[in-house]
């Protein structure tokens, strides 16, 4: 049988930060062309990465002006609300959100469960409204410390994904990606031993079978995040089940991205 083919998906998630759009883009393309100069190659099997920025709502069209029509490099959203408007004082809808050039949006970032409360309940509220509005979802999930040392980790990374993404139909699962992202590697400088992670992605993978179908799990991206650097991301991508990569504080280095874009296309 075949390997599947999967997208390749590298994530820039700039967080709370606000680097200038238009310069980043332009440093990012002088280190992807140096790359490419040095030999850097597509996986064998596998696409060319796709990449996704995530900034701020507010460098939203900054970010879109700067991107222009080139097709390599897409724009998503960190966060969104499940309403399409209405008395939600604070809040960016989805539409919002693709008015201003977003075409993905984060749903359950580790962030925004442990600082802003968010539930599995509001996660599959907001998977939905990604979903039904045409956008395509990044469902981020992942264990603390504490529950890993308790040996919970398996168990709370399955329940997050399946609350959230039971019952879609076929078309929605295929246009669904997963990140897992071990809350104790966000922002640490702790990354998941590359065969901890593909052993999480491996069980991920099966459950997403267990809730869509086998064939369709196998087309899901499942991406890692956790203080990935360019010196731990050709390991992590050397992985079969690790199809991308979620990049938080590393990607505010725009040559530094390119470098994991790189490893994630070698
Ligand atoms: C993230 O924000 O999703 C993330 C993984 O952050 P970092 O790479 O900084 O750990």
């Amino acid at each position: 049988m075949s390997a599947p083919v999967r997208a390749t998906i590298v994530a820039a998630n700039w967080k709370m930060h606000a680097p200038d759009p238009g310069g980043w883009l332009a440093t990012y393309d002088r280190a992807r062309g140096e790359s490419a100069d040095s030999g850097g190659s597509v996986r064998s099997g596998r696409g060319a990465p796709r990449v996704v920025v995530f900034p701020p709502y507010t460098l939203l069209p900054g970010a879109a002006a700067a991107r222009g029509g080139r097709g390599d490099v897409e724009l998503g959203a960190q966060n969104c609300h499940w309403e399409a408007e209405g008395a939600f004082t604070g809040e960016v809808s989805v539409p919002m959100a693709a008015a201003f050039g977003a075409r993905w949006v984060l749903v359950g970032h580790s962030e925004r469960r442990h600082i802003f409360g968010e539930t599995d309940e509001t996660c599959a509220k907001k998977l939905a409204a990604v979903l039904s509005h045409g956008l395509r979802p990044i469902l981020c999930v992942g264990e603390t410390l504490a529950e890993r040392e308790a040996g919970r980790a398996r168990t709370v990374v399955l329940t997050q994904l399946t609350r959230a993404a039971d019952g879609l139909g076929r078309e929605e699962y295929r246009r669904l990606a997963v990140a897992y992202e071990p809350v104790w590697a966000i922002g640490t400088g702790r990354t998941a031993a590359p065969d901890d992670a593909q052993e999480m992605h491996a069980a991920a993978r099966t459950a997403l079978g267990e809730i869509a179908t086998p064939e369709l799990a196998a087309e899901i991206p499942i991406l890692y995040g956790g203080s990935v650097k360019p010196d731990n991301a050709a390991e992590l991508m050397a992985r079969p089940d690790v199809d991308g990569l979620l990049v938080g504080g590393a990607s505010l280095d725009p040559a530094g991205f390119a470098a994991i874009v790189a490893s994630a296309g070698k």
